[in-house]
């Protein structure tokens, strides 16, 4: 079964009065300010999914909500050990439509749910990396980093150094020499 609705220009209003619901799988590629930041290659798409919805209000026209779930990995470099950490992202979050910036500006402080204005024409996939990219975290880590027993080789590797002799004692040996 095809879907009525485009999730790049989606048609709000109707996807939320019909209760429809939407998914799809995306190449994480394709959300080119994510895959920016992301180091390396990424073999996980974002999986997303959107359900619409509307609400009675006594004395005023239905509102239109929408629920955003999605999920995906982010290769992203650890600030401890500067090696590649994946991080989870994960978006479970309500929006409400509303007509006009306005109404958002005035309603956004009591508001649980994150408010958006409706248009005719939404970019459900634009939300989808919005939000991806807002769950990203500012101090990306391993919860345990692996340098201890993960020898790799490379310029960040310090598990080789305790072999190496110390260059202030070889130098310390060649000063010995020249004074004797
Ligand atoms: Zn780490």
């Amino acid at each position: 079964m095809t879907s009525a609705f485009d999730p790049t220009s989606l048609r709000v209003k109707a996807f939320a009065q019909a209760n429809a619901s939407l998914e799809g799988s995306v190449p994480v590629k394709h959300f080119e300010r994510l895959y920016a930041d992301c180091v390396g290659e990424v073999s996980t798409p974002v999986q997303w999914a959107a359900q619409g919805a509307t609400q009675k209000k006594a004395g005023a026209s239905d509102e239109i909500w929408l629920h955003l779930h999605a999920q995906a990995q982010a290769p992203l470099i650890c600030q401890r050990c500067l090696k590649p950490v994946l991080v989870e992202l994960l978006v479970d979050r309500d929006f409400r439509f509303v007509p006009d910036e306005a109404t958002a500006m005035a309603e956004d402080d009591e508001a649980e749910e994150d408010l958006l204005v409706l248009s005719s024409e939404f970019d459900l996939l634009a939300l989808v990396e919005d939000e991806l990219l807002m769950d990203l975290p500012l101090v990306p880590m391993h919860e345990a980093c692996e340098s201890e027993h993960v020898p790799t080789s490379g310029d960040l590797d310090t598990s080789g150094v305790a072999e190496k002799p110390n260059p202030f004692a070889v130098l310390a040996a060649l000063k010995t020499k020249k004074g004797d």
